[in-house]
C-alpha cells in the first residue's frame, strides 16, 4: 500500500469529527504534495523547527502546520508568522515566549498544553500540578496573542493496553478539570489530542479529537 491507500483507510476508521494530523517529520516535501494534492490533506505535523521551515518555505500555504516537538524558545521566532497550532506547549516559560514572537507577528497563535501522562522519564509535558500553578498565575491571564485550545499527550511506549488506555484516561480527565476550572465559557478549549500509528484506536475510545499519523500513514521512518 502506498501514502494515500494508508491515508484513505486510515479516514474509513477515524470518526470524520476528529481531525487525523499526517505526521510528516523525516519524510521529504514531496512526499507531503503528494497527500496535500491526491488526498486532499491539509493538516501535517513536524517536530524540527528548521525542517519544519524549510518545507514550509517549499510547499503550498494553505497547508496547516502543527508542531508537535519539544520547542526551544529561541527557535519559536522562525515558525511564528505561519504555525497554525503549537501542540506542544510544556512550560509557562514556553508559553510567555510564544506569546512574545506571536504579538510582533500580530498574530494570536493557537497552542494545546502538553501533560506528562507516560511513565517514561524522557517525554516532556506539564504535570497537573505545574498546569494549575500557570492557569492561577495572573500573568497567564495577561498573555494576549496565544489562544489554549485544549490539550496532548503521549502515552508510553508499550505493547500494554491497558496501561496506555489507562492513560489517556489520565489525559482526559486533565482536559475536563482544566475545562471545568479555567475555560468552562471558552467553546474553544475543545481539543484533546492523543493517539499515533499504534494506538489511536484506543484513544478515539478514550476521547481524542485528534490523532497523530505518522508511519501508519507514510510507511517507517
Ligand atoms: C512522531 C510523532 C507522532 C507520530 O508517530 P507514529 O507512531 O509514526 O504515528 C505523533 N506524535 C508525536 C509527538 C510524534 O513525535
Amino acid at each position: 500500500m502506498n501514502s494515500i491507500d494508508r491515508l484513505n483507510k486510515l479516514r474509513d476508521a477515524v470518526p470524520s469529527n476528529i481531525k487525523i494530523v499526517a505526521v510528516s517529520k523525516t519524510k521529504p516535501a514531496a512526499s507531503i504534495e503528494l497527500l496535500y494534492s491526491k488526498s486532499g490533506q491539509r493538516i501535517f505535523g513536524e517536530n524540527k523547527v528548521q525542517e519544519l521551515e524549510a518545507k514550509h518555505e517549499i510547499l503550498p500555504t494553505d497547508i496547516e502546520w502543527h508542531f508537535i516537538g519539544h520547542l526551544q524558545t529561541n527557535k519559536i521566532k522562525y515558525i511564528a508568522p505561519f504555525v497554525s497550532l503549537i501542540q506542544s506547549v510544556d512550560s509557562f516559560r514556553l508559553l510567555r515566549e510564544i506569546n512574545k514572537e506571536a504579538l510582533k507577528q500580530n498574530r494570536i497563535i493557537p497552542c494545546l498544553l502538553q501533560f506528562y501522562i507516560a511513565s517514561e522519564e524522557a517525554k516532556y509535558g506539564f504535570s497537573l500540578e505545574e498546569a494549575f500553578l500557570m492557569l492561577d498565575n495572573n500573568l497567564f491571564h495577561e498573555l494576549s496573542n496565544i489562544s489554549i485550545k485544549g490539550v496532548m499527550g503521549m502515552a508510553t511506549y508499550t505493547n500494554d493496553k491497558q496501561q496506555i488506555r489507562t492513560e489517556f484516561k489520565t489525559l482526559l480527565g486533565y482536559f475536563e478539570l482544566i475545562k471545568s476550572r479555567y475555560f468552562a465559557q471558552e467553546n474553544d478549549f475543545c481539543e484533546i489530542s492523543m493517539g499515533m500509528t499504534d494506538d489511536y484506536l484506543i484513544a478515539i475510545e478514550e476521547g481524542s479529537t485528534i490523532v497523530r499519523i505518522g508511519s501508519g500513514i507514510f510507511g517507517e521512518r
